[in-house]
């Protein structure tokens, strides 16, 4: 694990001119004002997957001033990578994808603090990563990923931003486990079922269908931190990009769910 500042939080006490300057499109939005923006800086997100969806939450987050995001990607960039990840230049094929984002991210802010973690992850570190973090953004790209991801959300009850994205067909839902009667993750893809797993690298993806659900996914992220509106709690929006249709669908909590449901232990 790295990070790119040793001292605290450069955003600890009041903001000063420059700050309110920066952040003033943000503070004019009558939802948010100084005190959400305040809650921003202060504000701990974990990207998990910095590759097609990670790439446009990284970026609005950190150009929103989030205080400290852990960028978590074992991969390096490939130029396969670069007709969608739009973090990464040319010059970043070959080098970890956490660092190649984190550069960039300083560049579009240095005042946030950038964790990296370059390696695959396993529940246990997942949990203490997820309970350390305000929210979490799924963007991974499998359903094993997936499914420890909500399990590390569900047992620090810390709320889940979770998108996919393949072909012209994008998903985006929150499952926020502070309130126990909103579902998880694995109330509405149970770990049972046999999915095919589908991959960019095997059935191609929409380069702008990433941005979309990742925008969309940066977009409840914020408002989760700051907070303001209706969260995607208990829905699941659906994008079909082709016809450039949405639709949602109502997500019910699983009495019986073996994450989330009443017998299981905490
Ligand atoms: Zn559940």
């Amino acid at each position: 694990m790295r990070d790119n500042q040793r001292s605290s939080a450069l955003m600890s006490g009041p903001m000063d001119d420059t700050q309110l300057l920066r952040y003033s499109r943000h503070i004019l939005l009558a939802e948010f004002g100084v005190d959400a923006q305040q809650r921003f800086a202060e504000s701990h997100a974990l990207i998990v997957g910095i590759g097609g969806l990670g790439n446009p939450v990284a970026q609005f987050l950190a150009a929103a001033g989030v205080g400290t995001l852990t960028l978590v990607d074992a991969d390096r960039v490939a130029l396969t990578n670069l007709q969608r990840q739009i973090l990464f230049d040319t010059a970043a094929v070959g080098k970890a994808k956490v660092d190649a984002a984190g550069t960039r991210l300083a560049a579009v802010n240095p005042e946030v603090r950038v964790v990296t973690v370059p390696t695959r992850v396993a529940l246990g570190e997942l949990s203490l990563l997820a309970a350390a973090a305000d929210v979490i953004i799924d963007c991974s790209d499998n359903f094993a990923t997936r499914h420890a991801v909500n399990r590390a959300c569900v047992a620090a009850k810390k709320p889940l931003v979770s998108g996919a994205a393949i072909r012209f067909d994008g998903q985006i839902a929150v499952f926020d486990s502070r309130d126990p009667a909103n579902p998880c993750y694995h109330c509405l893809f149970g770990e049972g079922d046999e999915f095919e797993e589908t991959r960019c690298a095997t059935m191609g993806v929409f380069a702008p269908l990433v941005g979309i659900v990742g925008a969309t996914q940066a977009a409840e992220a914020l408002k989760l931190l700051a907070p303001a509106g209706r969260s995607l709690a208990g829905r699941l929006l659906l994008l079909d990009a082709l016809a450039m249709e949405w639709r949602e669908v109502r997500v019910i909590k699983d009495p019986a769910c073996p994450v989330c449901g009443p017998r299981v232990r905490s």
